[in-house]
């Protein structure tokens, strides 16, 4: 089977084009990274290509090694700003895989020893909330 075309009026394009809100944590000339609104935990932040994509499967080459590069440098943040003692980095691709959003993103999640994640695509967060970690990320950036 053959990916879908991209649709370029999904969540995370409108995102991109600033159509709709988002708690941004970095930007740069390839990428973007801000909070998800139904963290699994807090600090639950996405990294996404300015390119578009539907999921890495039709990503160009040439977009990645930006788009991983971002990928740590969100993560070591993340892991600092919650005092995380791991960070789960997610991408899923296509529906049976459990992509809701199709537009490339990495989840990054901080993890504590013992404490369980909240369902994914749960329940949405408080944007003081969300604001306040983004706060946090955007410190541990410098
Ligand atoms: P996927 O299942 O595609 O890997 O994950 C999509 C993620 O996007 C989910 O974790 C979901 O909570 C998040 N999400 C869905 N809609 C929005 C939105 O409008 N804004 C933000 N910031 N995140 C969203």
């Amino acid at each position: 089977m053959t990916s879908p075309a991209y649709d370029s009026n999904n969540i995370f394009a409108k995102i991109l084009k600033g159509d709709i809100p988002s708690v941004r944590v970095y930007e740069d000339e390839h990428t973007v990274a801000f909070m998800d609104v139904m963290p699994q935990s807090p600090g639950h932040t996405l990294v996404v290509p300015k390119s578009p994509s539907r999921n890495l499967l039709d990503a160009d080459p040439a977009a990645l090694p930006h788009l991983i590069t971002t990928v740590q440098k969100i993560a070591v943040a993340v892991q600092e700003a919650f005092d995380a003692d791991g960070v789960y980095i997610a991408q899923f691709n296509e529906p049976a895989a459990g992509q809701t959003v199709f537009h490339l993103h990495f989840h990054i999640i901080p993890r504590h020893e013992g404490v369980a994640l909240k369902p994914h695509s749960g329940k949405m967060e408080d944007g003081a909330i969300l604001a306040e970690n983004a706060r946090k990320i955007v410190e541990a950036l410098g």
